[in-house]
């Protein structure tokens, strides 16, 4: 006979046995630890010899259901066993991908107009560690095949594909082919692009990163990322380091990630239509130098985006005439669309480089990213059309 329990027991306890159907959505298992049925069964669980979870860092039934499907999407319609790890954030699953497979004397190779937190990560975090960057220009592959064959030490290739302002591509085939040849890893951030406009590990990179903040969540309530790669290397490497490092996602975050992922499809759809025509209005205004977006047959690197991309996304950019200060005008007038530094999110956001995100960056170095004084990024949101280009054009007129 059980003796009855206090009432300061029963606040601490759950009752047992109230396990109902099977929910709908997604659970939140909000827990840090799992509890086992016995000591045996704990050591078959640690010793790996029975499925199941230990404790939330080394891994989470919402966060794994999540990273599977974003892992699903990624390599939707290949032939490709990957496996993905959803982390803190995006900064984070860069971070953790590096620690799982370089070391002291291993060199990154990627372009100068990375996201700028990726390299200011790399600057500052890990060529201290022995981990040195090398910049380039990756659109030219010549040059890069040069260095690979030049220095053995380089252990990865980086890249973002299109890239931050100017949306310039690289062609991940020929950087993966390259990569292949010469032994190294390739490294693709498709943030901007989500699996469903861009894959990839469809042109043979090895590992594909996220922030998973941007678009896959696409309502800008939550902070993570994700790794996907080739199984064997997810398990015995990169899982480790996210263990160790505690890099590891949170269950909520990843919940409203997976609220956002449902919604992907038609929202990247709307995203890409409407920059297309906001893009096409712009490049016909006189208050408008140039407009940068990969759909646009003028756009430099158009055919590149043509063969990589299934659609053109929600990301442009756009110089106005008359330099900073008619940039700053211009964002001052704006109503519609929010001045936030972020992108991917449903409603449209709208930034200015010079003033905003690289007020702190020196001005040579801003002006070599392609980052000038009048220049705009516009993150596309799903609203109606008519009312976005009706507060750009007011906005300009003004
Ligand atoms: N990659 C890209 C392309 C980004 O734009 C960002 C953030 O803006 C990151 C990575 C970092 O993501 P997070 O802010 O989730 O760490």
């Amino acid at each position: 006979m059980k003796a009855p329990l206090h009432f300061g027991s029963l606040c601490v306890h759950d009752p047992k046995g109230k396990e109902t159907t099977k929910p709908h959505q997604l659970p939140i298992y909000a827990t840090s630890s799992f509890e086992f049925e016995s000591i045996d069964q704990g050591i078959r669980i640690f010793e790996g010899k029975e499925k199941g979870h230990v404790y939330s860092r080394y891994g989470n039934p919402t966060i794994e259901l999540v990273a599977e499907k974003i892992a699903r999407l990624e390599t939707y319609g290949l032939d490709i066993e990957a496996e993905g790890l959803m982390v803190s954030s995006g900064m984070s699953a860069i971070s953790t991908l590096v620690l799982a497979l370089l070391k002291p004397g291993d060199k990154i190779l990627t372009q100068g107009n990375l996201y700028g937190g990726t390299t200011e990560l790399f600057l500052k975090l890990f060529q201290p560690l022995g981990i040195e960057l090398i910049l380039t220009d990756l659109q030219q592959v010549e040059g890069v095949e040069k260095l690979l064959k030049e220095d053995a030490n380089i252990r990865m290739i980086y890249f973002e594909t299109p890239a931050n302002p100017t949306l310039a591509c690289v062609d991940m085939e020929a950087l993966s082919g390259l990569a292949k040849k010469y032994g190294q890893i390739t490294v693709a951030d498709n943030t901007f692009c989500t699996p469903y406009l861009q894959q990839p590990m469809k042109f043979g990179t090895d590992f594909v990163i996220h922030s998973t903040t941007k678009y896959l969540n696409g309502h800008g309530n939550s902070i993570a990322g994700i790794i996907i790669g080739p199984k064997e290397g997810m398990q015995s490497k990169v899982w480790k380091a996210m263990k160790l490092a505690g890099t590891n996602c949170n269950p909520f975050d990843a919940w409203l990630v997976n609220n956002g992922l449902k919604t992907l499809e038609l929202r990247m759809d709307r995203h890409s239509a409407n920059a297309m025509a906001i893009a096409e209005f712009l490049e016909k205004q006189a208050a408008v130098e140039s407009v940068n977006y990969c759909g646009l047959p003028s756009h430099a690197d158009h055919q590149l985006a043509k063969k990589q991309m299934n659609g053109y996304g929600g990301m442009l950019s756009f110089e106005l005439k008359g330099g900073l200060q008619s940039g700053i005008d211009f964002m001052n007038r704006i109503q519609l669309c929010t001045l936030a530094p972020t992108l991917g999110d449903v409603d449209t956001l709208i930034l200015h480089p010079a003033s905003m995100s690289h007020v702190n960056i020196d001005k040579e170095l801003r002006l070599k990213n392609g980052i000038t004084d009048g220049l705009i990024r516009l993150s596309v949101g799903i609203e109606n059309v008519e009312d976005l280009i009706f507060d750009l054009q007011q906005a300009m007129e003004g």
